[in-house]
């Protein structure tokens, strides 16, 4: 989008960085992350075909948007709902790259506003459901606990979780989350159709961190890099929007999580553009 008033061809995927870790409560960090999947994404290693046969490379249905440095505080998330609701307002789709994953409550509240409530389907270790953490509501451990609190959802179905605790099992309760612990997890029997819009968030240490050791949060015991693409594949609804969150390059390994999250953005948009009501050009 060369200025405000261009409008994206109709289902466009639209990746904006958000470059925010001020409500991290742990390791500051996941700030980095858009430019580092970026190079990850453009380094030469690999094509830009998505498995599904979508090719991202001069495709006029994806756009990059650039990073968005958004101010401290709620300032801060009025900017990011803002900054969503025009590329929404646009008719584009944005896959959002943070940041920490506060940035998933702005991000939701401007495509509520588009859409209505959505579907979220949330790959995470943990719930991100405190009421507060640290003495702050807008952490990153408490988007899902303002967006249920706001009415946001209409389903919110999480994949990954391994690590709830007596407060966050309440707020599962008190919200009706519906929850996939990984103590339990079974991939072929997770539902993967949804009527109505899906938001698809997605924090990078629902992966284990065999797969994935640039996070902040390392967290043992989770889900593989395939079996994640097995239900990005499989998933049977209109995306809307997504993200990849959590991201540390701090704290990676011969970049090895930036070419996890490159190809999950491939994946993720790959989807996003292979719906039966997209044209898009195959290779
Ligand atoms: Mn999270
Ligand atoms: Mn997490």
């Amino acid at each position: 989008m060369n200025n405000a008033n261009d409008t994206f061809p109709k289902g466009s995927v639209v990746l904006l960085g958000i470059c925010s870790d001020e409500n991290s409560s742990f390791m500051k960090g996941a700030a980095e992350a858009p430019d580092a999947i970026r190079a990850a994404l453009h380094c030469g290693s690999a094509n830009l075909t998505s498995e599904l046969g979508i090719r991202l490379r001069d495709n006029p249905l994806f756009e990059d948007a650039g990073n968005f440095v958004p101010d401290s505080g709620a300032e801060g998330f009025m900017a990011i709902e803002q900054k969503v609701a025009q590329i929404a307002a646009h008719h584009g789709r944005p896959l959002i790259l943070g940041g920490d994953h506060a940035i998933t409550f702005p991000t939701i509240r401007a495509l509520v506003k588009a859409f209505g409530p959505l579907n979220i389907l949330h790959f995470d270790a943990h719930p991100d459901l405190y009421d507060e953490l640290d003495g702050n509501r807008l952490s990153h451990g408490c988007p899902f606990a303002r967006i249920m609190e706001q009415g946001l959802a209409k389903r919110l179905v999480q994949l990954g979780i391994r690590t709830l605790n007596a407060h966050q099992k309440e707020q599962v309760e008190r919200f009706g989350v519906e929850i996939h612990p990984m103590k339990t997890f079974d991939v072929h029997t997770v539902r993967t159709q949804f009527d109505g819009p899906l938001y698809l968030s997605f924090d990078m240490d629902a992966l284990d961190p065999a797969y994935a050791p640039g996070v902040s949060h390392l967290e043992p015991g989770g889900l593989s890099v395939r079996q994640v693409l097995s239900l990005v594949h499989r998933l049977d609804a209109k995306l809307v929007g997504a993200d990849i969150v959590e991201y540390n390059p701090s704290r990676d390994i011969h970049q090895i999580t930036a070419m996890v999250g490159a190809k999950l953005v491939k994946e993720i948009a790959g989807k996003m553009l292979s719906g039966a009501d997209q044209t898009c050009p195959q290779k």
